[in-house]
């Protein structure tokens, strides 16, 4: 269990309750979920790439819909939560749905955690949010995260049907980005005998399905197989500590806006090739499931993406990375190799 033997005896497997519904048509299932919770005014979040699942649940929500919004924005800025609230306040809803990626459901979850009122969550992205009982909210151009078990969504619904119109872009990035959860688990230190066996299976799924969908990304047994290994690899992101991967994504994504999924997709096999040396035991299992190679694995699907596959290409000033790099080390995350700012700027400057 992961690379940190010796750190304590006793590990700690704490997880938050909620109930999950997946399969195709699961969508359908919302308005009951809704009379579950005994809720009668619900706000629906929806962004345009779910306006045709947001139509469908108004329709059949009828007089429980008591507000939408459809404008939540990345990295969920205080801004745009100000005024969801001004609909929450005058529509006076008791419930919550998020239909969208990371951002609705960001949106959803700063909304839940100002009211109390419960959050049903319906991914259409691998982001893994909707798994986690973390919110990150932007301010100034400052972004401050917070955990607390009340902001997880109580009600997820994983309906695969809703990610068959994601182009192949956005598929492999937000794919990339579920298995940097999955990977950083495995070097985490407190991963657990749980996690271990989620981020390795996370792993396998998100390998052996991901260049099946990209060859055929309208086909439902493929999306459905990458849907249940994200829905995994979310898990061990609510589940374990995140390391230098999600910092520096954190700390890039913040300080210059950057797109969420395409930044972990670059990131990645960078980290990995830094840490693995000094994680033996996340090594091993990735061996396992992705071969002898796999940095090689993981960095051919990042850089087959067509879109921007460097720091460079995002607008990242090459001139401050070494500045950056003091900022991670600053205030390191739990990390296997102990990032000094040398090694971090090399780092940042080979993703460049
Ligand atoms: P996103 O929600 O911003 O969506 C990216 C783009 O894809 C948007 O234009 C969206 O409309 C479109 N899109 C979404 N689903 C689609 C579909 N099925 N078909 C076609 N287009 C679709 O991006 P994301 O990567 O899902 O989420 C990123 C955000 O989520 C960031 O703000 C990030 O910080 C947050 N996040 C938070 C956590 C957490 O645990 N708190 C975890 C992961 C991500």
């Amino acid at each position: 269990m992961g690379d940190r033997p010796g750190t304590s005896a006793v590990t700690v497997h704490e997880t938050v309750a909620s109930r999950v519904l997946i399969g195709s048509g699961a969508l359908g299932q919302v308005p009951d979920e809704v009379a579950k919770l005994g809720a009668e005014r619900v706000l629906l979040v929806s962004t345009p790439s779910s306006a045709g699942a947001a139509e469908e649940v108004a329709a059949a929500l009828g007089p429980r819909l008591g507000a939408r919004f459809d404008r939540p924005a990345p990295h969920t800025p205080v801004g745009v939560t100000a005024e969801a609230m001004t609909v929450v306040a005058s529509a006076r809803v008791d419930c919550v749905i998020a239909i969208g990626g990371g951002s609705a459901i960001g949106l959803a979850k700063a909304v839940s955690g100002r009211t109390g009122i419960p959050q049903i969550a319906v991914p259409t992205t691998y982001a893994g949010s909707e798994a986690t009982p973390v919110l990150g909210e932007t301010e100034n151009g400052v972004k401050t995260t917070r955990r607390d078990p009340a902001l997880a969504p109580g009600t997820v619904v994983y309906d695969p049907d809703l990610t068959l119109t994601m182009p192949g872009g956005l598929t492999r990035t937000s794919a990339l980005n579920a298995l940097a959860h999955a990977v950083e688990a495995l070097w985490a230190p407190d991963a657990t005998a749980v996690t271990d066996a989620l981020a390795t299976e996370a792993v396998h799924g998100i390998l052996s399905a991901l260049p099946e969908v990209l060859a055929d990304p309208a086909g439902p047994p493929g999306r459905s197989r990458l849907q249940a290994a994200a829905w995994l690899a979310g898990i061990c992101l609510a589940q374990t500590r995140m390391g230098l991967h999600h910092q520096l994504a954190h700390v890039l994504g913040g300080a210059f806006d950057l797109p969420h999924a395409e930044l972990h997709a670059l990131l990645l096999p960078h980290v990995m090739a830094f840490n693995l040396p000094s994680a033996p035991a996340a090594a091993a299992r990735l061996e396992r499931v992705a071969g002898p190679d796999p940095v090689a694995v993981v960095s051919g699907l990042a850089y087959a993406y067509e879109g921007p596959t460097t720091l460079g290409a995002l607008g990242v000033p090459r001139g401050q990375l070494a500045a950056l790099a003091e900022r991670v080390v600053a205030q390191p995350y739990p990390n296997p190799r102990p990032p000094d700012v040398a090694a971090v700027t090399s780092l940042l400057d080979g993703a460049w």
